[in-house]
């Protein structure tokens, strides 16, 4: 199975993936913003087991109860993303990884939260809250 690499900006936190994503998706939410910063977020969603942090290790800030983001402590980038109401999957921040061109997102999601100067991609389908509403 294929696999590809992602970290973090210091290099403290590396993560691999295997396989393809089960999931794509580019977020306008405003949880997204505010853990990172950034006006959108785009996420590769993976299969629990198919994410291995290979060095450092996440640090965890829970946002709500099950709702767990996971960074490097050290440069504070945003790294992964897990809840407990969706169990099985592990996110990773698609612009982390390596080469952030092999997953590109095939939806926007949270678009009723989009910011008004953030274009969106007419080429993909749009969802105002979660792919599955
Ligand atoms: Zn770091
Ligand atoms: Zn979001």
């Amino acid at each position: 199975m294929e696999t590809a690499e992602g970290g973090c900006r210091c290099g403290a936190v590396r993560y691999r993936v295997a396989g393809a994503p089960a999931a794509t998706s580019h977020c306008h939410c405003g949880d997204c913003r505010r853990m990172t910063g950034a006006p959108t977020l785009a996420w590769a969603i993976f299969p629990e087991d198919k994410v291995e942090i290979v060095a450092g290790s996440l640090t965890v800030h829970e946002t709500s109860p099950g709702v767990e983001w996971g960074f490097c402590a050290r440069c504070g980038s945003t790294l992964t993303y897990r809840r407990a109401t969706r169990p099985g999957l592990f996110d990773v921040t698609t612009a982390t990884l390596d080469d952030p061109e092999l997953f590109p997102p095939d939806k926007e999601i949270w678009t009723g939260e989009r910011l008004s100067w953030i274009r969106s991609n007419p080429a993909v389908p749009h969802f105002p809250k979660t792919a599955t509403g």
